[in-house]
């Protein structure tokens, strides 16, 4: 039996994940993975150390990226899939989403203030400061670790559960980039786009209009959904003539509950995107 089995989803230390690059391929490698991409949210920072550390685990390495667009004032997480990471288009698109989620951030801290849960600016960057890497993407989950230090909650689901999920008292959305101008990027930089974690939409509506876009694939498999849960998504991607993707969303220790290679595509799949790439 073909033992293969490719990761497409985790972050690491550049954005919100707690394994540095290095620590998810040596980890890819001690689970038995044969494939991985590294999704950081708005950076592809990991890549510029990866290549040569994937070569020597020898796990074969594919650039990726996830960024937070949205449709209709709902957030659609896409994930770009096999661009070159020094693509001036990718580079600038990362930049946008950057700026766009500095703002964002600061409009949280500010709903926290006036909810009478401040913390500074300064506060959020120490509780996100790195030994071994840069942090490029600071995110909800170091604002939740934030709210734990200073006791405004007792954990890290409290906080999104009560205060930073969609539609709590503490969520800001910023200013919005449209799902078409992140997907011409990743075409622009020859990438593919793949709906990121269908699993988790909430709007009929929002799936309807998602599957009219310039997507090339969906994540029909997806953290730890039990398998029956993707038949929907294999259907859609069938239908639609899409790429199947899938991957754990793995981000070490603040997602205890979906480990690296809990989901996973087969070598099929796999080749069908290089293929699919190569065109
Ligand atoms: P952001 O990109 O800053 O909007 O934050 C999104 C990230 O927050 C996701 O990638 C998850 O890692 C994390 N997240 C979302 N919802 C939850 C939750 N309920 N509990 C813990 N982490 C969450
Ligand atoms: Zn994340
Ligand atoms: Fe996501
Ligand atoms: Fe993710």
């Amino acid at each position: 039996m073909n033992s293969f089995k490719a990761d497409l989803h985790c972050h690491s230390t550049c954005s919100d994940g707690t394994f540095t690059p290095l620590q998810l391929i040596r980890h890819a490698k001690d689970i038995g993975l044969s494939a991985l991409s590294i999704t950081d949210h708005d950076t592809v920072e990991a890549y510029s150390a990866a290549f040569p550390i994937a070569t020597e685990a020898g796990i074969e390495l594919l650039t990726g990226v996830e960024f937070s667009a949205t449709e209709d004032e709902v957030s659609v997480h896409t994930l770009g899939y096999g661009f070159d990471p020094s693509s001036p288009d990718i580079l600038s698109l990362c930049k946008r989403h950057t700026e766009r989620r500095y703002n964002r951030n600061l409009a949280i801290l500010h709903l926290l203030k006036k909810n009478g849960m401040p913390i500074t600016e300064e506060e959020l960057a120490a509780v996100c400061e790195n030994e071994t890497t840069d942090r490029h993407t600071i995110g909800r989950p170091h604002i939740a670790m934030s709210m734990l230090k200073k006791g405004y909650v007792t954990s890290i689901p409290e906080a999104f559960k009560k205060f930073l999920s969609e539609g709590k008292p503490c969520y800001a959305q910023g200013e919005t980039l449209s799902i078409e101008e992140t997907l011409d990027a990743i075409h622009r930089a020859h990438g593919l786009a793949v709906i990121a974690h269908p699993h988790l939409l909430k709007s009929s509506k929002t799936l309807k209009r998602l599957l009219e876009m310039d997507f090339d694939g969906i994540e029909c498999y997806y953290g730890n959904f039990p398998l029956k849960d993707h038949q929907r998504w294999l259907k859609i991607a069938a239908n639609k003539g899409w790429l199947i993707t899938g991957g754990s969303d793995f981000h070490g220790e603040i997602k205890p509950h979906s480990p690296l290679g809990c989901s996973w595509i087969d070598e099929t799949l796999f080749r069908n995107l290089q293929q699919k790439l190569k065109k």
